[in-house]
């Protein structure tokens, strides 16, 4: 990774005002060993220290505890070719990239993702592609990396086209954190890449209804307006989101904005991240606090990906308890409730 790149990114928060002369000395440091980067659109736009917080870099970092894994939910283990995570039988994931618009700091592929990290040559393309034309089990090709739609439009377009035309892929779906973070690159070549025959969605990341800001509620609406249904994924940040008011102002405006609220991820064992880290209790507790309070609509799937590549597990508030042919159901005040079947 380039050290000079990330001493540079380093400097430009300095110059923001971000963090202070005294603490870029150890910021280098973690620099070194994690990618920086913040795009323009959120300098630009995030005034609150609560969501900076997700793309400046810590001293924190540098403190790497006992459980936290370069890997944390397994995804070498099941790799079978490079750039391709088969962990599910119906669904893989496709990595071309491993270059973000920003590099948050909480990151679960912080080991793989940063510049001189950047993408997968011609020949591992083909082989990752081979691999999902010999595969007739693959319903469904996730593009995630790295953010795929950092890729330049010609060369994405080309990659949806190849994989719209195998025959049993019927989903195709992005992970990205682009139209939150640089919703100024949501381009009309972009859109164009993103045309298929095959059914397309967009999952996007995004933590803090601060994040979506008219720009990005703008990208966003040019997206749908492509027929491309648009989900999220949040994760859990001590500090970013977890209380239930914030919880509930993202997961109302991602609503409000067309965007459904798909999975709360519980934080991944990632190296250098105890700083960021909501335990289960607290997290279950939240998700029961929303319950009841904010429409079906704008819940989220409270997920945890077990440590190791055994996959995400919903692991919200449990309702229902027994006791032998005895059922009870707990509402969402609290009331429990006898139910027999
Ligand atoms: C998260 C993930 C998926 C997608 O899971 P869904 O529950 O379908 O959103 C697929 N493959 C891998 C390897 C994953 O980590
Ligand atoms: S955009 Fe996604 S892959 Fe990139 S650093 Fe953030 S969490 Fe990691």
């Amino acid at each position: 990774m380039s050290t000079k790149n990330n001493i540079k990114n380093c400097q430009s928060l300095l110059d923001k005002d971000l963090i202070t002369s005294e603490e870029l000395t150890g910021l280098e440091k973690v620099a070194q060993k994690f990618s920086v980067s913040i795009s323009k659109s959120v300098l630009e736009n995030t005034s609150s220290p609560d969501v900076l917080k997700q793309y400046v870099p810590a001293i924190e970092e540098l403190d790497v505890k006992e459980d936290e894994l370069d890997d944390p939910i397994g995804d070498s283990i099941h790799s079978p070719v490079k750039g391709i995570v088969h962990r599910y039988p119906d669904r893989v994931l496709f990595k071309p990239l491993h270059v973000c618009e920003v590099y948050c700091r909480f990151c679960f592929r912080r080991e793989n993702v940063g510049r001189g990290k950047e993408i997968l040559s011609n020949e591992e393309i083909d082989s990752a592609i081979q691999y999902i034309e010999k595969t007739p089990e693959i319903f469904e090709v996730i593009f995630s990396g790295g953010d795929p739609f950092v890729l330049a439009p010609e060369k994405l377009a080309k990659l949806v086209k190849r994989i719209s035309d195998i025959e049993h892929v019927q989903v195709i779906r992005f992970h990205t954190r682009l139209p939150i973070v640089s919703p100024e690159k949501v381009s009309a070549g972009l859109l164009e890449a993103l045309e298929s025959e095959k059914a397309v969605f967009i999952v996007v990341h995004c933590n803090s209804h601060e994040e979506i800001h008219d720009g990005v509620s703008l990208a966003l609406k040019k997206l749908q307006k492509e027929g491309i249904p648009i989900l999220s994924q949040s994760v859990l940040l001590k500090g970013v989101n977890d209380c239930s008011e914030k919880l509930e102002q993202l997961f109302r405006t991602l609503v409000k904005n067309r965007v459904k609220p798909y999975y709360l991820h519980h934080l991944d064992k990632a190296e250098g991240t105890s700083h960021f880290r909501v335990d289960l209790t607290s997290g279950q507790e939240l998700m029961k606090e929303l319950r009841g309070k904010v429409s079906g609509l704008c819940q989220a799937n409270y997920v945890i990906d077990v440590p190791g590549g055994f996959g995400k597990v919903p692991v919200g508030h449990n309702y229902v308890s027994q006791d032998g042919k005895e059922f009870f159901i707990e509402d969402w005040q609290g009331c429990q409730h006898k139910y027999f079947d």
